[in-house]
């Protein structure tokens, strides 16, 4: 028997009282059934969010939320700016350009994250930029962009809004929507929310809604202002997924019990002992700039393919992490710590991570890593 972990970056594992929740016969959900469970996810949401926005549930995964986020708020044509420091800015720029959008890209190198400055550059230089687009958390590399700098820069631009893909950043970090001004911020289930996957959350603000009447994109499935007309009577446009909706209400009793700050305060916490006992068995973190709480890129040993520790630890040892993706694949592996994280699922890691590379004939001592996340995890 080889008994598995799930130390990836979404899809992440679920508790069982999620689990459980999700084993109720089905409710119809235009039947009144259905009412008070999708008002209960609304306001959940918003406390998630900290929103007073709407925050829209749709059924599909977090690219879909990006999709709709693209072709609710613009008119081919015109120019946007997306930050791409990874695979999943990349992605941004490729929606965009799907939808006809002129594409302005401020290209971040991997593992660095963006220089607020630098957007602020590219609007003085270009107020007619429509939209800027980033994620909270590049998962592709580990960085957490700087959510609060970059809102403060496109605050000032009345006719940019700001979109932000916090699909794997959300939970783990702090992300405020209303305060800072996000106008549009892209989550997903089967990530930091402890489900699987299958729900987008998109949070739109007045300022979005106001764009959203004169853009004319096509549209059929991802129609946010009827989704926000249905969710006004707690309903969505098309059949709702109210088995994930149900578990979403459950989720978020669990994460109301540990307190925001404190969701926020254990991601910070484990993260930090991922890096540090990484960095006490010799080896390197990918991000070299604001690191993200979600999941660490790890960088292979000089003469070992980071595929082949992601591959190891899967086969030898259970536990699926991921690999690198595009120019990073070979040169890292990563293991995240979302959701539903804590001490030991660390702890499993690192033994794994030292396990693994001894047995790659790495020089590695056994137990220097996780006597380090020990120590900082008993703080
Ligand atoms: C996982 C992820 C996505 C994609 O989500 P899907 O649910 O696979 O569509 C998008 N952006 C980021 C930053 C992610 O981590």
């Amino acid at each position: 028997m080889l008994k598995r972990y799930l130390l990836a970056p979404g899809p992440t594992p679920v508790p069982s009282e999620i689990l459980l929740s999700m084993a109720m016969p089905i409710i119809h959900h235009r039947s009144p059934d259905f009412i008070p469970v999708i008002d209960s996810a609304k306001k959940g949401l918003q406390w998630l969010y900290q929103t007073k926005n709407d925050v829209l549930i749709l059924c599909s995964t977090g690219t879909g939320g990006m999709v709709g986020a693209v072709n609710n708020f613009f008119n081919s044509g015109e120019k946007v700016l997306v930050i791409n420091g990874g695979k999943f800015g990349e992605r941004w720029t490729k929606i965009c350009q799907a939808y006809g959008l002129k594409v302005e890209e401020i290209l971040v190198e991997w593992g660095y994250s963006i220089k607020p400055e630098a957007v602020e550059a590219a609007l003085k230089k270009d107020p007619d930029i429509k939209g800027v687009f980033v994620q909270a958390t590049e998962t592709s590399t580990g960085v957490a962009h700087n959510v609060e700098g970059l809102a403060k820069v496109i605050k000032k631009y009345e006719n940019t809004l700001f979109i932000v893909d916090a699909i794997s950043a959300l939970v783990a970090h702090d992300l405020r929507t209303d305060e800072w001004g996000i106008d549009i911020m892209v989550g997903g289930s089967q990530k930091g929310v402890m489900l699987p996957p299958g729900l987008a959350f998109v949070s739109v603000s007045e300022k979005a809604w106001k764009k959203n009447e004169s853009s004319k994109m096509p549209r059929f499935y991802f129609n946010f202002k009827k989704e926000r007309e249905n969710l006004a009577k707690n309903q969505t446009n098309f059949t709702s997924a109210v088995t994930l909706i149900i578990g979403l209400n459950e989720a978020i009793t669990i994460l109301q019990k540990e307190g925001l700050e404190n969701v926020f305060k254990r991601h910070a916490k484990l993260a930090y002992a991922t890096r540090e006992a990484v960095k006490a068995i010799g080896l390197g973190i990918y991000s070299k700039e604001s690191p993200s709480n979600s999941v660490t890129a790890i960088e292979a040993p000089q003469g070992i393919d980071g595929q082949l520790i992601y591959k190891n630890l899967r086969e030898k040892y259970g536990i699926t992490g991921a690999g690198g993706q595009d120019k990073a694949k070979g040169k890292i592996f990563r293991l995240a710590h979302l959701g539903y994280a804590d001490t030991f699922d660390i702890i499993t890691g690192i033994a794994a991570i030292e396990m693994v590379l001894k047995g790659l004939g790495h020089p590695v001592k056994l137990g220097t890593g996780v006597a380090k996340a020990q120590e900082l995890l008993m703080k």
